[in-house]
C-alpha cells in the first residue's frame, strides 16, 4: 500500500482524469466568452440558492470527479466575466490564459515563498519578477521590493517604509505613542484611492493625519496647494512625513505631476511615494504625458499585476529605492525563523509570514510575452479608449467629459434637458438618470462599465484593461447606452408624473 486510506489523496490517474476535464471546461469557456452575457444577471437570492446555503456543513465528502464537475458548470454559468471583452468595469482586467494555469502549477508545487529555504526557485522567480517589473517601468533596477496580494496592500508595505525610515523616533518599538511633539502628517490629493483611509486608519495614524491637497481642473494634484499645506504645517509644529502622488487616479487616470512633487519631497526631505496601481505599467509604452515616466523619482512605488499585466487576482507589488528600506520596516527574528543572510527570505520584507507563489503567473506571462507584447497590449487599451472617447463624442445625445489613460468619462443626456443641464433639479435628474441607465446596462449583459463622480455629476465610466476589447466592441457601446438610456428616462418621466 502506497497510499493511507485518506479521502483528500487522489492518484496521479485520478488526478489526471478529473483534471483534463476542468481544463476542457475552461478552454470552452475561453472559447465562447464572446457570446456569453458579461454577466449572468444573477441575484444575491438565486446565488444563495445554488449553493444550498442553509445546508449545514456536509457529514460526509463526495466523489471528486461529480464535484468538479458541479462546480465547473456553476461558475462557468453564473459569474461575471471580467474576462469578456466587453468588461470595462473599476480596473479589473481581463486574466492571461498562461496565468491561470500558472496559478495552478504554482499551487500544485506549493512552494512558501516566505523563506528562501522553503522555496529556492519561486524565492529566485519572486525576485527576478520584481526586477523586471521594475525595468519595464523605469524604476531603478537595485531597487528592492515584493509581491503582495493587490494595490492596497502594495501602498500599505510602502507606506510603512516610510513611517520607518521618516519618524525621528523608534516607531516601531514606541509605535505612534513614542512620537512626543507634532503630529505625523501625509500628503495627498483628493483623487487618492480610498487605500489611503484604511492605511492611515488601521496604522494608528488616523484619517485627520491625511492632509488633502487640492486637484486641478485636470484632477492632478495642485503642488502650490501641496508646498502651501506643508509650510503651514511645519510651521504649526506638526512632522509631514510623506507625500502620495498618483500616476493614473482611480477615477479618471490622471496623472498627478510627479517631477514637482518629487522636487517638494527633496526640498522638505518628504518620503515621496507613487500610487501607480492602475497606471503604473503604461510608463513602458512611449509618447505618453511626460510624468508618467518620472517612477523613479520616487522612494516607493505601488503598481498592481492584476490590473495592467493581466495577471489572475491577485497579484500587487511593492518597490523600494532604497534596498534597506523594507527590512528596516519589517525585519525580525525570533529563534525558530534562523534562515540565514546568504539568500532573500520574503518574510523579512513585508507584512506575510507564509507567502504562495503568486510570482509564478506573473513571470510566465512576462516571459510568455516580453516587453514588446505589453507595451502593445497596453498601448492599445489607451488606443482603444481614445477611440471610445470618440466615438462618445460623436453622439449628441452623449456628453463625453474625460479620457486619460484607458479611463473614458462620459454622461447620457436626453435631447430635450440638453439645453439646462446646469440646473439644479435637471442636474439631480440627470444624475439619477444614469445611475439608473447603469444598473439596467449592468443586468442587460451586453457589456459593464461603472461610475465616476466629479464635481458632483454622475458619470459613466469606462475602463479599458483588456486584451479582448476590439474597435468593433467600442462601436457597438452607444447604441447599448442610448437604448437602456431612453427605457429609463422614459420611465422615470412617468414615475414623476403620478406623483
Ligand atoms: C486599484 C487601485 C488601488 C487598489 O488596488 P487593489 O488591487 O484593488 O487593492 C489603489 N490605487 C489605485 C490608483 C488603484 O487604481
Amino acid at each position: 500500500m502506497n497510499f493511507r486510506n485518506v479521502p483528500l489523496e487522489m492518484s496521479g490517474d485520478e488526478f489526471k482524469r478529473v483534471g483534463h476535464q476542468m481544463i476542457d471546461a475552461v478552454g470552452e469557456l475561453l472559447d465562447s466568452l464572446r457570446k456569453r452575457p458579461v454577466t449572468s444577471g444573477i441575484s444575491p437570492d438565486q446565488s444563495r440558492g445554488l449553493l444550498g446555503s442553509l445546508k449545514t456543513l456536509p457529514e460526509h465528502g463526495m466523489n471528486a470527479e461529480n464535484l468538479l464537475q458541479d462546480v465547473s458548470r456553476m461558475l462557468i454559468d453564473h459569474s461575471l466575466y471580467n474576462g469578456h471583452p466587453r468588461f470595462w468595469g473599476y480596473i479589473t482586467s481581463s486574466p492571461a490564459p498562461i496565468g491561470i494555469l500558472a496559478d495552478m502549477l504554482a499551487a500544485a508545487v506549493n512552494p512558501n515563498v516566505g523563506a528562501w529555504k522553503l522555496s529556492p526557485i519561486a524565492t529566485e522567480i519572486e525576485a527576478q519578477t520584481v526586477r523586471w517589473i521594475a525595468e519595464l517601468i523605469g524604476y531603478p533596477p537595485d531597487s528592492e521590493g515584493l509581491l503582495v496580494s493587490g494595490g492596497t496592500a502594495a501602498n500599505y508595505v510602502c507606506l510603512l517604509a516610510a513611517r520607518a525610515a521618516k519618524a525621528d523616533f523608534d516607531i516601531r518599538e514606541d509605535g505612534l505613542q513614542g512620537n512626543s511633539s507634532g503630529k505625523l502628517l501625509m500628503y495627498a490629493s483628493t483623487e487618492t484611492h480610498t487605500w489611503i483611509h484604511k492605511a492611515a486608519d488601521i496604522f494608528g495614524f488616523g484619517t485627520d493625519s491625511i492632509r488633502w491637497v487640492k486637484a486641478d481642473k485636470r484632477r492632478r494634484m495642485d503642488t502650490d496647494d501641496l508646498q502651501g499645506l506643508i509650510e503651514n504645517d511645519i510651521n504649526s509644529g506638526h512632522k509631514p512625513f510623506a507625500v502620495i502622488g498618483s500616476a493614473g487616479t482611480v477615477s479618471t487616470g490622471a496623472i498627478d505631476p510627479l517631477r514637482k512633487i518629487a522636487r517638494i519631497c527633496r526640498r522638505y526631505n518628504l518620503w515621496f511615494h507613487i500610487d501607480g496601481a492602475y497606471g503604473g505599467f503604461a510608463a513602458a509604452v512611449p509618447g505618453l504625458p511626460e510624468d508618467i515616466y518620472a517612477l523613479s523619482e520616487a522612494d516607493s512605488v505601488a503598481v498592481d499585476p492584476h490590473k495592467w499585466l493581466y495577471a489572475p487576482l491577485e497579484a500587487g507589488c511593492a518597490l523600494v529605492k532604497n534596498k534597506d528600506s523594507l527590512r528596516n520596516a519589517f525585519s525580525y527574528h525570533p529563534p525558530y525563523y534562523q534562515f540565514g543572510e546568504e539568500a532573500i527570505n520574503y518574510f523579512d520584507l513585508g507584512i506575510q509570514n507564509s507567502r504562495g507563489f503568486r510570482a509564478l503567473k506573473v513571470w510566465m506571462a512576462l516571459k510568455q510575452v516580453g516587453r514588446e507584447g505589453y507595451k502593445r497590449m497596453i498601448a492599445d487599451d489607451i488606443n482603444l479608449a481614445e477611440y471610445m472617447y470618440y466615438v462618445v463624442s460623436q453622439r449628441p445625445e452623449f456628453e463625453a467629459l474625460t479620457n486619460d489613460l484607458s479611463i473614458v468619462t462620459f454622461r447620457y443626456i436626453p435631447e430635450d434637458l440638453r439645453a439646462d443641464k446646469e440646473n439644479e433639479s435637471t442636474r439631480e435628474y440627470l444624475n439619477k438618470l444614469n445611475q439608473e441607465l447603469l444598473f439596467k446596462v449592468e443586468r442587460g449583459g451586453e457589456a459593464f462599465l461603472s461610475n465616476a463622480v466629479i464635481d458632483d455629476v454622475y458619470l459613466l465610466r469606462a475602463c479599458i484593461v483588456n486584451f479582448r476589447t476590439t474597435p468593433a466592441d467600442i462601436d457597438d457601446l452607444p447604441d447599448i447606452i442610448l437604448r437602456a438610456g431612453s427605457e429609463v428616462d422614459a420611465s422615470m418621466r412617468e414615475e414623476s408624473l403620478k406623483i
